[in-house]
Formats: structure tokens, sequence, C-alpha cells
């Protein structure tokens, strides 16, 4: 009987999005299992492929082509995660096997070369095994493998004998370290070491009275047995220590993290703590919405939770918005749990994710912390899942997969029988309106730890401050509000909200501004790095000194960017040590956590920055807020423009006052009366809920409509406007009464990269067939493979623009 494997190839086209059948040669039979990648031939090439499902075939055809080699000695993804990767592209109109790479750390990618290792554990004496490593440790991993050969490698993989690793083509593998193996008692009998060599003593006898096991690095051997790491060394080279290869962990959060006990929880804190391990304990996968204003002791409560799903011998997930913006989050589960924790995020190199990742598919690492695609952590046995800042637009990813994390989320509860907890002091409606229905359960924290109050806040009206402002972007009020907190040393945060604002080159005689020449939109200046740079594309320009068009010199730049605002305020308070936090100072790795550290060590007293300073930050030194432009947000031609500003204000504000001074906020605004600031000021968050809902009711967007959005793209704008119409009218017949199609319209920035998009906005209740009725539009179309047409769907998008 022959045995057929469904492989998913790696081409991300609409027409090879299936599995195809190949034949598993005899004698891999036993090897090749569903999860792993395959090399297969197709049509005249050789492709990499995922196996999906394994089928035993009586009448076999003859007509199949054989699975050419095996790439993994272990299943790249287990059942779970296949089974959700396929799940994933049906909702998210995604390709299957960009849903399956996507679940894949980078370095299992294509672009890295795959090295085969052989540990300690390795036997000596096989012959094949010496042929193929020689004296290596580690070698490429080899192309051409008998079946045989494959197996053995299965059978070693197991035995924890080798491994496979991955490394960038010529870059460096900076993660060994050269040690020592611990000495055997009969090797350090027979050792003889000269009175004078004092040292060479000193460590003889600690190793006699007290030997280690394994091995260890200079470093470590040396602190161990209180001599220098060149005795260590000596003692190498006498032969009575032997050499040792260490594999380091790469993982930056390594270093010393004091470790920290549980708290003793408030009332508040306590029954919601006692809701959500009742659940764990049940094994109910239900979702619970933790509605906690800031400060009011969440992450208590998360780590309390955690710590009852590990006592039951399970794991737990925790999804941060963005950890190189939230590393306090990270170093307090950090602190809790220690080496137990493993981390995900874009911060770290594709070495160290590969490292993460393979301790946690190893079970090694108990609880994972991470950004959006963590959702997808090789974990088993899921007792938790936690998403901190529910409300979030960063949990929803731009590109395909177009997936959330929170329904990711959701759906891998279901499958692990574990509860969800959203906790936000600004959930999205969409959960709040889930809440309201009792399709989550809502668990409040409405008070501050220790009763601290909310700090108060002042909304000053920007028309108003008009003649007396001190200069544009500075009304006296948070002038002198700045200058108080510098008299008394204590520090300011202050926020420049930059969403859709910056600033521009312009030429003050003829009006040119300096302009993409890929995309419909105006180049930004960048003072520090002396250029002009597209946020869209990419494009790079030097800032010219003349106008290209009239030649003058009158070349201004006009829009507030963090770097204008640190000018003026220099020149305010020149005595101010000012930190700057935006895209531009943060760009090096560890950027952020630097910054933060230095403003947390008390090096400044002003912390500058964009949106990003407003997350998650818990320093109990800061008195002071200030919002320089609080309604930029407000004037986006999108329906979540005032819940992404009131949420941005409420977020900001509770940074205010978190230690034993009390704290003031200050909100510029030429909106003083928008319900979004009014709201916002006071910490409402019900009342800002149960106003928008009306709005979003009237307007027919979510949570009472879902929405789907397609954007069709073509390099001509003629190619793309037909296109567009063609889908819009072939879509239209599919739909029921009650759904409604806005567009097709020019997006907002219609050209990018010398592409030309239009949009067609899809709001509905409910459409059975949409799905599948998309997906026979776009994959039964000559037309838009024939004119370079790309469509891409995104469902509830978080950016319509
Ligand atoms: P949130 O995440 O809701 O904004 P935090 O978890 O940051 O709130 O808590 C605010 C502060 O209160 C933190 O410094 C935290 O260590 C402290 N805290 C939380 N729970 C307790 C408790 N039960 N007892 C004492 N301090 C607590
Ligand atoms: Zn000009
Ligand atoms: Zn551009």
């Amino acid at each position: 009987m022959t045995q057929v494997a469904q492989v998913v190839v790696d081409v991300a086209t609409r027409q090879t999005d299936q599995p195809y059948d190949y034949a598993i040669p005899d004698d891999l039979v036993s090897v090749v299992t569903p999860g792993m990648r395959v090399v297969v031939p197709f049509g005249r090439r050789r492709l990499q492929g995922f196996v999906v499902g394994i089928q035993d075939h009586a009448a076999f055809d003859g007509k199949l082509k054989p699975i050419q080699q095996v790439m993994d000695l272990e299943p790249a993804l287990d059942h779970e995660l296949l089974a959700l990767s396929k799940w994933v592209a049906n909702t998210t109109f995604a390709f299957w096997i960009t849903t399956m790479q996507t679940m894949l750390p980078a370095a299992m990618r294509a672009k890295y070369a795959r090295l085969l290792v052989r540990t300690d554990q390795f036997p000596a004496d096989d012959a094949w095994g010496r042929q193929l490593f020689g004296r290596s440790q580690t070698i490429p991993y080899p192309e051409d493998l008998t079946a045989a050969q494959t197996k053995q490698l299965r059978q070693w993989a197991d035995q924890d004998a080798v491994r496979v690793e991955y490394k960038v083509k010529n870059q460096a593998r900076a993660k060994t370290r050269k040690g020592v193996h611990a000495p055997t008692a009969a090797v350090l009998a027979q050792v003889t070491v000269p009175n004078r060599a004092k040292a060479q003593q000193k460590l003889l006898t600690g190793l006699q009275q007290a030997p280690f096991a394994g091995t260890l690095t200079y470093a470590q051997a040396a602190q161990h047995y209180d001599v220098s790491e060149a005795t260590i060394h000596t003692a190498e080279e006498a032969g009575w220590l032997q050499p040792a290869t260490l594999t380091i962990r790469r993982n930056p959060l390594d270093a010393q993290t004091e470790r920290d006990a549980p708290k003793s929880l408030t009332p508040d804190q306590t029954a919601a703590t006692d809701q959500f391990v009742t659940a764990v304990t049940n094994k109910q996968a239900h979702t619970f919405l933790l509605e906690g204003v800031t400060g009011s002791g969440k992450t208590e409560v998360y780590l309390q939770t955690i710590q009852a799903a590990l006592d039951q011998g399970r794991t737990a997930l925790m999804l941060v918005p963005e950890i190189a913006l939230t590393p306090q989050m990270v170093h307090r589960v950090y602190a809790r749990f220690g080496t137990a924790v493993a981390v995900l995020h874009s911060g770290l190199s594709d070495g160290e994710k590969y490292d993460e990742w393979r301790r946690i598919q190893h079970q090694q690492a108990k609880i994972v912390v991470g950004a959006r695609s963590a959702v997808f952590a090789p974990l088993t046995n899921i007792g938790v899942i936690i998403i901190d800042e529910e409300h979030e637009s960063s949990y929803k990813q731009d590109d395909s997969p177009r997936y959330h994390a929170r329904n990711v989320a959701l759906h891998r509860a279901k499958t692990f029988h574990c509860p969800v907890i959203l906790g936000s002091a600004t959930p999205s409606l969409e959960s709040r309106a889930r809440a309201e229905k009792g399709v989550y359960t809502l668990v409040r924290l409405p008070e501050r730890i220790n009763e601290r109050p909310l700090p108060p806040v002042h909304i000053i009206d920007m028309r108003q401050a008009g003649g007396a402002r001190v200069t544009p972007d500075f009304s006296p009020e948070l002038l002198s509000a700045l200058e108080n907190t510098l008299a008394k040393h204590e520090q300011s945060v202050l926020m420049l909200n930059r969403r859709g604002y910056s600033a521009q080159a312009m030429c003050r005689n003829c009006g040119w501004i300096a302009k993409c020449p890929n995309c419909d939109i105006s180049l930004t200046v960048h003072l520090a790095a002396h250029k002009l740079v597209c946020h869209y594309c990419g494009h790079e320009a030097p800032i010219p000194t003349r106008c290209p068009v009239c030649h003058s010199d009158k070349i201004r730049f006009f829009g507030t960017g963090t770097e204008k605002i640190e000018d003026q305020l220099q020149k305010l308070l020149p005595t101010a040590r000012i930190l700057r936090m935006d895209a531009d100072s943060t760009r090096k790795k560890g950027g952020h956590a630097r910054i933060l550290k230095a403003f947390g060590s008390g090096q400044a007293d002003i912390l500058l920055g964009t949106q990003m300073i407003a997350k998650g930050l818990d320093f109990p030194t800061v008195t002071l807020v200030g919002v320089i432009n609080a309604d930029t947000a407000l004037g986006m031609p999108d329906f979540r423009a005032s819940e992404r500003t009131f949420q941005l204000l409420t977020q900001v504000a509770g940074r205010a006052g978190r230690g034993d001074k009390p704290g003031a906020v200050i909100i510029q605004t030429y909106n003083p009366d928008h319900y979004a600031i009014q709201l916002a000021s006071h910490q409402d968050y019900e009342s800002f809920f149960r106003r928008e809902m009306v709005v979003r009711h009237q307007g027919k967007y979510p949570p009472y409509y879902y929405t789907v959005l397609l954007t069709i793209s073509a390099p001509s704008e003629s190619v793309t406007a037909q296109e567009a119409y063609r889908i819009a009218g072939d879509l239209k017949p599919l739909l029921s009464k009650t759904a409604i199609v806005l567009g097709p319209t020019p997006r907002s920035i219609t050209r990018v990269n010398n592409r030309y998009y239009y949009q067609i906005l899809v709001k509905f209740k409910k459409e059975p067939a949409l799905g599948r009725g998309l997906h026979n539009l776009l994959t039964n179309s000559q037309s838009l493979a024939k004119n370079h047409v790309q469509v891409a769907i995104d469902f509830e998008p978080q950016q319509i623009m």
C-alpha cells in the first residue's frame, strides 16, 4: 500500500493555493509526518512545501511523483498549528502557504543556510556519522541524503544527538563561548601542581572540594573558584580540564533581573483573579474583558493567573502590543517567572528568535510573552491566554496574512479549552460591545492601586490661546507647568501626536512642496539626518537649499516634528535636559529601552516623544504630562478617529502621578469640546463607549456591521479603476440586501511606489456566501493576472483611508 502526502508548495498564488498529492517513498514512510517541510518536484522546478496530510492509497495509479527530500527532522508545525494555519488562511483570505510560513521564525525561511550540528550525545562509533561530520561539530545540512540516511538523522534528532540550526548566509554566529568540562575525580587525583603555582593549587583544591557538573564557561569557572580566567586556561593546557564549546542562549533579557514575589491582592484584584483561575481550572474556553483604569494593577492579576496555570502543569501565552515599547511589562513577567519565560519580539535578531522558538517547541519555556506574531508560539497545553492593551491596532497585521491576534487567540483557546483575558483601560468598541451582549464576561478594576487619585486634566483651548501663545506650539499654561516641574526637580513627559502629521519642506516664494517621485505624498523632513524621506516607499533625497522651480533660497519647513519641538523647547527652557523618543531616535536595536532607562534613572527632565511614549510606561517620578496637539488623529477620515484619540489621551494621561507625588495633565487642543477629548480628560471610558456606540450605529460601522476592504492596485490608473469597477459589479449580486458596498474610490494616497490603489469597502451583518464568492471572483479572473492587478482583501481593516 502506497502512502500519499498532501503537500502545499511554496508558491503564493491563488492558482497553487491547494494541496498536491505526492508519493512517499517506501523507506521514508515512517519519517514523513504532517507539519514537516519537504522538497518536491513541481513542473520543472524543485520546490519546498509543507506536508499537510497523509493518506493510504490502496490503488496507486502510478502517476504520482515522489517526495524528493525531507527538510525537517521534527515537524516544523505540530498538529494544532497546522490546523490553525488552515483556519487563519480561510478567515483572512490568505494563501495557506503564507500562513504556514508566518508561523515559523524567519531563520527557518529560505535565505538562511541550514546546518546540522552534533551534540555531546552523538555516537562516536557510527561509521557514517564519522564520515558525515569528520572532525567538525557543525556541517552544512547534507542535500542528497538517501532515505535510510534521513531516517538515521531523524533517530539521532529524537535522541538529541543532532539538531538543525539556521544561519544567515555570510553572517557569523556569535553565540558560542569557550568553556571547560567538569573533570572526573579520577583525573583530579592524578594531577600534580608545583607548590609555587598558588592559583593552580587553589583551583585544584576547589575542584576537589566542590566539583561542578557539566560545563562552565571560562568566566563562570573563574568566578566559581575565585581564580582568574588565565588560571582556567593554564589548567586546560596542562590537560586536567577539557575544553568545551558552550552554546549561549541569545536573549538580551537574560541580563540579571531582580526576582519579585506575588503581591497580596486588593479585593477587586482578588475577585478578578478568582474568576480567571476558576476558568483555568475548569478548562473553560471563556473570554473575559478586564477593564481596569491605568494603574489599577491589571499586571498583577495576569501574573497570578499565569502562576495558577503553571501550578496545574499548563503553559501561558501573553501578548503585549510592541515589546520594544513596553520593556517594563516584559521585565515584570521575567522578574516573576525567570527562565521559564520566552520572549518573542521584533527587537530580537532572527537567531535569537529562533532560539526562543525552539525553547518553546521543546517545552523548556512555559510562558511566552510576545508581540502580535507570538500568538503562533508553538506552545502545547495552553492554560491561559492574556492580551494586554487589547484595543491596540498593532494586533492586526497590515500585510497578508491580515490576521488579528485576538481572533487567533480566541480560536486557540477553543482548541486548548482555556480562558482568554483581554485587558485594557480603554477596550476596543468591538470587545466592549461583546461584553455588553454577554459573549465576553466584563470584569472591572475601577480603582487605582492605593487609591492614588487620577491626575487632574486641564484642557487648553489653542484657539483662545492664539495671541497669548509663547510659540506656535506652546501655550503659556503648558510652558509654566513645565517650568514649575523643572524647578521642583520632577520629571515631565511631553507627547506630540504625529499620526498623519509631519514636517515638510516648502518654498516660501512659489509654494513648491517636496514630493515623492513615486507616491502622491510629500516627503518628510529628517533634520538630524539632513534628508527628505518618503514614509510610504522609503525614497530619500537631500534637503534642497534652492527651490527646484523658482530657484529662490527660501526653503522653509512647516508642520511640527519632534525635532522642531525639541529645538523650541530647548530655547524656552535652556537648563532642561531633554530626551527625545521617536522613530528616528529609536531605530537602533534596543533604542527604546536605552532611552527609557536613561529617563527612569533621572538623566533627563523631559521625555519628548510621539505616541510611542503613551504606552505602558510606569515612572513614579513623572508628575507632569503634556500633550502638544490632541487633534491630529481626530481629523483622519477613519471611523475609528474618535476612538483612537480617546485611547491615546487616556493612556498618556495615565502616565502622570503614578508615584507618591500628585500629577497633572495638560492637553492642548483646537477641539476642546469634542467628546473624545472631554471624556478622556475624565478617564470616563464607559461614557465614551455609550456615546461612540450611537455614532457607530448611525454610520453603520463596527461593531454593528462587519467590514471587508478590497484594495485593487495596478501600475496603470485606468486599469486599476476599470478592474475595481468590474469587481464591484461582480460582487454586488453575491450579497444580500442588507450589505452596503462603498466605492470603488481612489485611496486617499492613490499612488504609492508607482502603483495606483482603489478601494471597495463592504459593510455587512451576515453574508455566509461572501468568503467563497470573493475567492471565486479572484481565482477565476483571467483579466487580473493579465493586467498585473493585485487585489488585497482585508477583513475588519484597522485603517480605512
Ligand atoms: P495597570 O497595568 O492596570 O496600569 P499596574 O499593574 O502597572 O497597573 O499597577 C500599578 C502599580 O501598582 C504598579 O507599580 C504595581 O506594582 C502596583 N501594584 C499592583 N498590584 C498591587 C498590589 N496588590 N499591592 C501593591 N501594589 C500593587
Ligand atoms: Zn520656489
Ligand atoms: Zn514614496
